[in-house]
C-alpha cells in the first residue's frame, strides 16, 4: 500500500478463456507484481512483535490463514515464532512495525504500510517477504490483507471493492479479484 514496488498488469488466464464473460471477470480482475513466484510448498514467516501495537500481531495470523485457504495445496505459510529482524530475508517472512521516517526508502510518506515479496526484484523464485506496518496507525485487519498479498506476489488493481485496491478498504476478508489472483499465483509455483 503506497510502496514503491512496481506492478505491471496481467489478466488472469481465465479472462482468456471466456472473453464473453468479460463483463463478470472485471471485477474479479487482478494483477501480479512480477513474473517470478514461490516455490510450492511451506514457507515460513516470523513477527516481530516489538514495536505492534495492542491486537496486531492476530491480524498477521489472521491474514495468513485467509492466505493460506486461498493458496491451498499447492502453496502455504507456517507461523515459525517471533524474531528480532527489522527488514528483509531472503528465506522468510518477516512481519513487522516501523514508523515511515525509519523506511522512506521503501514506504511512502502517508502510508500505512509495505510488503514485497523477497528477493526483489526477482523475476524468477521468491524464498521470502516483508511486511513493514506503520504503528502509528490503528490496526487494521485490511492493510494487513493487502500487504500479505503483495507478499505473495499481488499487485494493486483499481476495483475499490478488492483488498489489493492501494488504498485502505475496510474489508475483512480478500475479495474474489483477490482469491483469483492468490489461486493464480499458487497454482502456479516453482
Ligand atoms: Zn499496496
Amino acid at each position: 500500500m503506497g510502496g514503491r514496488w512496481g506492478a505491471y498488469a496481467r489478466r488472469g488466464r481465465v479472462v482468456a478463456m471466456l472473453l464473453a464473460l468479460v463483463f463478470v471477470l472485471a471485477a474479479c480482475d487482478f494483477r501480479v507484481l512480477s513474473p517470478a513466484r514461490w516455490g510450492c510448498g511451506t514457507h515460513s514467516y516470523v513477527v516481530n512483535p516489538t514495536r505492534a501495537p495492542k491486537g496486531a500481531v492476530a491480524t498477521v495470523h489472521e491474514a495468513f490463514r485467509q492466505l493460506n485457504l486461498a493458496s491451498a495445496p499447492t502453496v502455504q505459510w507456517r507461523y515459525a515464532g517471533t524474531t528480532t529482524a527489522d527488514g528483509a530475508r531472503s528465506g522468510l517472512v518477516v512481519v513487522t512495525w516501523r514508523p515511515q521516517n525509519e523506511v522512506p526508502g521503501i514506504m511512502a510518506p502517508g502510508a500505512y504500510g509495505v510488503g514485497a515479496p523477497q528477493p526483489w526484484p526477482n523475476n524468477t523464485k521468491w524464498t521470502g517477504g516483508v511486511v513493514i506496518i506503520d504503528p502509528r496507525y490503528p490496526v487494521k485487519l485490511d492493510v494487513m490483507l493487502h500487504e500479505v498479498g503483495h507478499v505473495a506476489g499481488l499487485g494493486h488493481v483499481r476495483d475499490r471493492n478488492e483488498v489489493m485496491y492501494p488504498l485502505p478498504t475496510g474489508k475483512s476478508h480478500y475479495m474474489p479479484g483477490d482469491l483469483s489472483g492468490l489461486r493464480a499465483l499458487a497454482l502456479e509455483c516453482k
